[in-house]
C-alpha cells in the first residue's frame, strides 16, 4: 500500500457558509427581546417524524435522524420567548432592523437584490426548531468580495432565524433530547461563498475578511458562538463533505487540512479494495449472533456492554484483512469511520479482527468467533455489541457505510473539533428541503430604499482601524486585536469612563484572557459588568495593575461572587501608607549588611523582598519610588 502525503492543491475545493448573529433588539418574526436565558418557566414536548418534502421523497438525512430520536423537550422562558417560538401562534412580519442590515451587507458584497423577497421554509430534522423548519429569506445573490487582490464570488446572502440551543449535547441513549428556546428566532445572516481552490490559509483570510466586514457595521453580535462557519470540502472532484460548527478562525485551516487527508485516505482505501477485486455484491457474510459465545469472555469491556438487554453480533467482510486498520495518515482509517458512525447511536462497542486480540478479548475468543464465522485467511470480521432494539438499525447503517467504502469519499455532514479533527454526524441532507412560507406575505424592495441603504454600507476595515489607532493613540495590532474581539464595546466604555491607558485595557482584555483560555479557563463566565467593575476599581486605586491577572484568575475559578469580595479578601482596603512605609523601613533594616556592601545596587533585591509582602496590595511603581527615597535617606544617614 502506497502512502502519499499530500493532495494537489488545485484538486481541493472549499466552500464557506458563514453564519453571524445580528445585534438587533428583537427577534426576526416576533417582538421578543434577545437575551440569554437558561432559566425557564415551562417545558413542552414534541414528537419528531420524518417530513415528506413537496417533491414526495423522504430526505435521507431526515430518515437517519428519525431513527435516533423520537421525542424532543423544549424549555421556554417568559423573558426570552412568546407563543411564536413554541409554534402556537403564526409569525409576525419580518423585523425591519434586521432586514435593512442584511440588505446593507448584501450591497457591500456587490450582490443582486430582487425586488420581491420571499420567506421560505427549510426543513430541519434534528428538533432544533419547534416548527420542523427554519425560515429563511434569500436577500442577495451573485456578489463578490476582493481579498488580497483576488475576487471571491458570493453565491447568496440570506436572512434566517437562529435555531434553538441544545442542552444535552452528549445525551445518554435513553435521555430525551432537550433545547432552550432563548436563541430560537434570533436574526442570523448567512453568507455562502463560491468554492475556493486555494491554500487553507487563503480560505481563512477570506473568512476573516467577511467577519471583519460584518463587524464593521457595528451591528452584529460578537464573541464565540455568535459567528459559525460551515465548510464544504471536496477533493479530486469527489463528493462534498459538509463540516458544521467551526467557531474559531484558527480552527479553519486545521479542519481543511484534516479533511484533505481524510478524503485522500478514503480514496486510497477504495483503490486498495478495487485492487483486491472483491465481489461488491456478496462480501458481507455470515451475520451471526455471538452473545452466547462472548458471555464467557473475561473482557471487562465486553461484560460492561453485555449488561441488560444487550447482544453481540459479528459478521465477515470477505477479502478485507488489513483494510479496517490500514492507516494512510495517523489516526485516519476505515475502522475509526465505522466507530464514529455507531457512536451517533450511542453504541461504543465495536471491534474488528485487525485490532484483536485486545481490550481483554483473548486470542481464544478471536479464534472461536473466527471459527463460527468460517473465516478465510484474507477475511476480516466486525464485532458489534449494544442494546437489542438499536442493533438492527445500526447494522443496516454499518453495512451501507462499508459498501460506500468502495467509492471512497462519502457525502456526509460532520462536526469539527477544536483541534481540526472532524467527526461524522449524519448523512448529507438532499436538496429537497425548501418550500414557501405561507404565513408571511412577500416583501417588496424599492429602488429608493436600496439607494438610501447603499449610503450606509460599512466603512472599509482599514479606515476603521486607522481611526481607532488615532482616537486611542495605539498601534495597528492593538487596534485590530480589540476590534476583532468580543470586547470592543466594553473597551470603549472602560476608556471613556476611566483614566486607564487604552493599550493597558486592550492587553488585559485580549492577550491576558486568551492566554487564560489556553490554560483551560472559560472566559465566557466573565460578564461585561464584572470586567467593567474590575477596571473602575483599578481607576479608584482599590486594586493595582499588577493584581489584575490574579483577580481575573480568581473570578474564572468562580471562588468569589464579585470583584468587591475579592478585593476584601486581599485586605487591600485596610492597607495604609504607614503600613507600606513601615514595611519598607523594616526590610531596609533587616538587610543592613547587603546594603552596606552594595549601596544603591541593592535596590533590586530589596524590591523583591518588599513585593513578597506587598504584591497585589499596592502598585509596584509606588513601592519602588518609596523604596528609592528611603534607601537614599538611609545611605546618607549611615555615611553621616
Ligand atoms: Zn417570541
Amino acid at each position: 500500500m502506497v502512502k502519499s502525503e499530500t493532495v494537489a492543491q488545485d484538486k481541493l475545493k472549499v466552500g464557506l457558509e458563514i453564519h453571524q448573529q445580528l445585534g438587533s433588539k428583537n427577534k426576526l418574526f416576533c417582538d421578543c427581546k434577545i437575551i440569554d436565558s437558561s432559566e425557564y418557566d415551562f417545558t413542552f414536548k414534541r414528537n419528531l417524524r420524518p417530513t415528506q418534502s413537496e417533491m414526495g421523497s423522504y430526505d435521507q438525512a431526515a430518515l437517519f435522524e428519525s431513527k435516533k430520536i423520537k421525542t424532543v423537550k423544549y424549555q421556554s422562558s417568559k423573558n426570552a420567548n412568546c407563543l411564536i417560538e413554541s409554534d402556537e401562534e403564526p409569525p409576525k412580519m419580518v423585523n425591519n432592523e434586521a432586514l435593512e442590515l442584511v440588505l446593507t451587507i448584501s450591497l457591500a458584497l456587490n450582490c443582486t437584490i430582487e425586488d420581491e423577497l420571499h420567506v421560505m421554509r427549510k426543513i430541519v430534522i434534528d428538533g432544533s426548531n419547534t416548527t420542523g423548519f427554519q425560515r429563511t429569506i434569500l436577500v442577495g445573490r451573485n456578489g463578490f468580495l476582493e481579498v488580497e487582490g483576488a475576487r471571491v464570488g458570493i453565491q447568496s446572502v440570506c436572512l434566517e432565524e437562529d435555531a434553538a440551543r441544545i442542552i444535552n449535547e452528549d445525551k445518554k441513549e435513553d435521555e430525551t433530547k432537550a433545547y432552550f428556546l432563548d436563541r430560537l428566532g434570533i436574526p442570523l445572516i448567512e453568507i455562502a461563498l463560491d468554492p475556493i481552490s486555494n491554500s487553507p490559509i487563503f480560505v481563512t483570510t477570506v473568512a476573516q475578511t467577511v467577519g471583519r466586514l460584518l463587524r464593521s457595521t457595528k451591528k452584529v453580535t460578537r464573541g464565540l458562538g455568535s459567528i459559525r462557519q460551515d465548510v464544504n470540502i471536496s477533493t479530486e472532484d469527489g463528493p462534498i463533505v459538509e463540516v458544521k460548527g467551526v467557531q474559531q478562525l484558527s480552527q479553519l485551516p486545521l479542519v481543511i487540512e484534516y479533511e484533505r487527508k481524510r478524503q485522500d485516505a478514503l480514496n486510497q482505501i477504495a483503490n486498495e479494495l478495487k485492487k483486491r477485486k472483491i465481489d461488491e455484491s456478496s462480501f458481507i457474510d455470515k451475520v451471526t449472533d455471538v452473545t452466547q459465545l462472548l458471555s464467557k469472555s473475561s473482557s471487562k469491556l465486553v461484560k460492561k456492554i453485555l449488561t441488560g438487554d444487550s447482544r453481540f453480533t459479528a459478521f465477515v467482510l470477505r477479502g478485507f484483512k488489513g483494510i479496517l486498520s490500514f492507516e494512510p495518515y495517523p489516526a485516519i482509517r476505515l475502522g475509526k469511520e465505522l466507530g464514529d458512525l455507531v457512536k451517533v447511536y450511542g453504541i461504543g462497542g465495536i471491534f474488528h479482527s485487525d485490532e484483536l486480540p485486545n481490550y481483554g478479548i483473548t486470542p481464544e475468543d478471536v479464534e472461536s468467533i473466527s471459527a463460527v464465522l468460517r473465516m478465510d485467511t484474507n477475511d476480516a470480521f466486525v464485532l458489534i455489541g449494544g442494546p437489542t432494539k438499536s442493533l438492527n438499525t445500526v447494522l443496516f447503517e454499518l453495512f451501507t457505510r462499508i459498501r460506500k467504502g468502495f467509492s471512497g469519499v462519502v457525502p456526509e455532514t460532520r462536526s469539527a473539533r477544536l483541534d481540526g479533527v472532524t467527526v461524522f454526524s449524519r448523512p448529507k441532507p438532499g436538496s429537497s428541503r425548501m418550500y414557501p412560507e405561507t404565513d408571511i406575505p412577500y416583501i417588496s424592495i424599492d429602488e429608493g430604499m436600496l439607494k438610501q441603504l447603499s449610503q450606509n454600507t460599512p466603512q472599509p476595515w482599514n479606515e476603521i482601524i486607522d481611526q481607532i489607532c488615532k482616537k486611542y493613540n495605539i498601534n495597528k495590532t492593538l487596534a485590530e486585536n480589540i476590534f476583532d474581539s468580543k470586547y470592543f464595546l466594553l473597551f470603549e466604555k472602560i476608556v471613556s469612563h476611566t483614566s486607564i491607558s487604552p493599550s493597558f485595557v486592550i492587553s488585559k482584555l485580549t492577550e491576558d484572557l486568551v492566554s487564560m483560555e489556553r490554560e483551560g479557563y472559560d472566559s465566557s463566565i466573565l460578564s461585561e459588568d464584572v470586567l467593567f467593575c474590575l477596571f473602575t476599581e483599578l481607576d479608584n486605586s482599590r486594586i493595582t495593575k499588577e493584581s489584575i491577572p490574579l483577580v481575573i484568575e480568581k473570578l474564572l475559578k468562580n471562588e468569589f461572587r464579585d470583584v468587591d469580595e475579592i478585593i476584601s479578601s486581599f485586605g487591600t482596603e485596610s492597607i495604609s501608607e504607614e503600613y507600606v512605609d513601615e514595611t519598607i523601613s523594616k526590610i531596609i533594616h533587616e538587610n543592613a549588611i547587603v546594603i552596606s556592601q552594595k549601596g544603591l545596587d541593592s535596590v533590586g533585591l530589596l524590591m523583591g523582598r518588599c513585593m513578597e509582602v506587598l504584591r497585589g496590595k499596592i502598585d509596584g511603581e509606588k513601592v519602588n519610588k518609596k523604596l528609592m527615597t528611603k534607601l537614599t535617606e538611609y545611605l546618607q544617614k549611615s555615611k553621616g
